[in-house]
């Protein structure tokens, strides 16, 4: 048989998802694992948006729609953009798709040309250097430290540019790493951009998950020509509980980004469901309380994880003011045997961890960050509670 595409072959399966599915696995199995795994809020959707679809399904909304949605939803987007964010975005320039994964993949089929360069600041979330390979780029990868908040600088970013650099994909709040950039921070970045003429990716899912009482400010808010650079990706998944609906979008600085996105998608996907889209509308324009309780309960749950992994002898970790992920330090780990396996790097833990401590974490290998396991806490604190007794039970008995 002939072979198949060589980029593709080479593409990983996502590292977050992987683990997921191992520890489904191993609890169809019957045995007692607790998941700290893929980053999916667990509440449910609220009942107005869940309505919103049905009702939706009722009065016939089952056809096909324009491809970068309902100009109703694309008006909604605008309009929660405008009350969060402060920036008009018009609602031909917003493309929604499957998701803000889609919209990311999306956004680099439509600016990559083969060899374009795309600055993606470590740790990363996994997809994003995969997505920038599928789509013939090359993710020139920046490392940041733990010194530094994992925040990449104005400095590093500057350095970082060459000729071939198309974009920058800030992910803020990020994840892993659950930093939040300020607005001078942002502004700082924004300016090396503009200057080169890069476009920012800006990955902003975790918007609404901002805490210790931190205003979020979105890069694409700080002028007018740093907006025309900006494709803001964001959507439903996190804010509103709706990871299996797949409602993302891409609102673009640019609106030529905008056509050339939706010309291809009307040709590999089409539009997402149209009651999921009436669905996510009812999300933009309804009522945003429970948005802010589901942020509250995070913020607890946060605190607690963090105040008591910094008191287990071995490992640590930074308090994050956004997303809903920890990374935690195994640095002192390394070398050391547990579980019967030796500690080269989070892959090694994150497996003995799995195996001898039946606990599910991520390793941030894949990530661009060796040395840390990612924890969500994206799950109950009974879970948390658990998780940590385990781990501190593990480290103690190896
Ligand atoms: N961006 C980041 C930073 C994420 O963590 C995720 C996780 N799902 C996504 C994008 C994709 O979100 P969605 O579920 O809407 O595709
Ligand atoms: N983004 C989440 C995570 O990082 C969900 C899984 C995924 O889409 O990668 O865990």
């Amino acid at each position: 048989m002939k072979s198949l595409s060589v980029i593709h072959s080479a593409v990983q399966p996502s590292a977050t998802l992987a683990v997921n599915s191992k520890f489904k696995q191993m609890k169809a199995d019957g045995i007692p694992v607790v998941g700290f795994g893929a980053g999916e809020p667990d509440f449910d959707t609220p009942d107005n948006i869940k309505e919103a679809a049905i009702q939706a399904i009722r009065e016939g909304q089952t056809k096909y729609t324009p491809t970068p949605g309902t100009v109703q939803l694309r008006k909604a987007i605008a309009f929660r953009m405008k009350e969060d964010l402060g920036i008009e975005f018009d609602y031909d320039a917003i493309v929604v798709s499957n998701g803000a994964k889609a919209c990311l993949y999306a956004t680099m089929f439509t600016l990559l040309n083969p060899g374009d360069e795309v600055i993606l600041p470590a740790p990363f979330w996994v997809s994003y250097s995969e997505m920038i390979s599928m789509n013939r780029g090359v993710p020139v990868i920046v490392q940041t430290t733990e010194a530094q908040d994992f925040k990449i600088t104005p400095q590093q970013l500057e350095d970082a540019v060459t000729e071939r650099t198309k974009a920058f994909v800030l992910n803020n709040p990020s994840n892993p790493t659950g930093m939040v950039y300020t607005k001078e921070e942002l502004q700082a970045l924004a300016d090396v951009c503009v200057k080169h003429d890069l476009y920012i990716i800006a990955d902003e899912i975790y918007y609404r998950l901002c805490y210790d009482g931190k205003k979020f400010v979105s890069v694409a808010s700080l002028g007018e020509e740093i907006r025309e650079h900006c494709i803001v990706i964001n959507g439903a998944s996190k804010s509103y509980s709706m990871t299996g609906w797949r409602c993302g979008f891409a609102a673009c600085g640019d609106k030529r980004v905008a056509k050339v996105m939706t010309n291809c998608l009307s040709h590999a996907m089409g539009n997402i469901g149209a009651m999921n889209q009436a669905a996510m509308a009812e999300a933009m324009l309804g009522p945003q309380d429970s948005v802010d309780e589901m942020r509250r309960v995070f913020e607890e749950r946060r605190d607690y994880l963090v105040k008591r992994m910094n008191a287990i002898e071995g490992v640590s970790c930074l308090k994050p003011n956004g997303a809903f992920y920890v990374m935690m330090n195994i640095e002192k780990l390394i070398g050391r045997t547990l579980a019967g396996r030796i500690i080269r790097d989070a892959d090694d833990f994150a497996m003995a961890f799995l195996e001898g401590g039946l606990v599910a974490v991520v390793s941030c290998c894949a990530f661009g960050a060796p040395n840390y396991v990612r924890w969500t806490y994206a799950t109950s604190l009974e879970t948390i509670k658990e998780g940590l007794d385990r781990l501190e039970k593990f480290l103690k008995e190896n």
